[in-house]
């Protein structure tokens, strides 16, 4: 059993795509071991996006990640990590395969979603970044 953080991001939650999306999750063996609703500050957005930090769009993707509430989700599964990159599709929608959740639901490369972890790495200490123990349902 391998987890990972996935994030339904403001343009998603705003478009009203929250269940659509975790009905994703669901159905294809990726179990919900914690999940809330948040709204990230510019400083949390700005955390979180760490490795980021010297990219061209970086204070456009904080502006975005901070401009409303997203829901944040620890999922748990066999190879949790590549089935929820697989499950997403690639970072720019338009470059993504039929039936992924960015093809289906994102409207650019920015306002893309849907977050997910992209290693083991990234997964542990994005979990960490917002979820403690007391959160985590096993
Ligand atoms: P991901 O792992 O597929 O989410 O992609 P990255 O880790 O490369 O980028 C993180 C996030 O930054 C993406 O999900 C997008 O929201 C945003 N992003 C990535 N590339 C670009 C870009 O070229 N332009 C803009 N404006 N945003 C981008």
């Amino acid at each position: 059993m391998e987890r990972t953080l996935a994030i339904v991001k403001p343009d998603a939650v705003e478009k009203g795509f929250i269940g659509e999306i975790i009905k994703r999750y669901e159905t294809n063996g990726l179990g919900i071991v914690g999940m809330k609703m948040l709204r990230l500050s510019r400083e949390e957005a700005e955390g979180f996006y760490y490795v980021h930090r010297e990219r061209p769009f970086f204070k456009s993707l904080v502006d975005f990640m901070s401009s409303g509430p997203v829901v944040v989700l620890a999922l748990e599964g066999d190879g949790a990590i590549k089935k929820n990159r697989d499950l997403m599709g690639a970072t720019d929608p338009a470059k993504a395969e039929p039936g992924t959740i960015r093809k289906l639901f994102a409207a650019n490369i920015e306002r893309n979603a849907v977050h997910g972890s992209d290693s083991k790495d990234s997964a542990a200490f994005e979990i960490a970044y917002f979820f403690n123990r007391l959160e985590m349902m096993r």
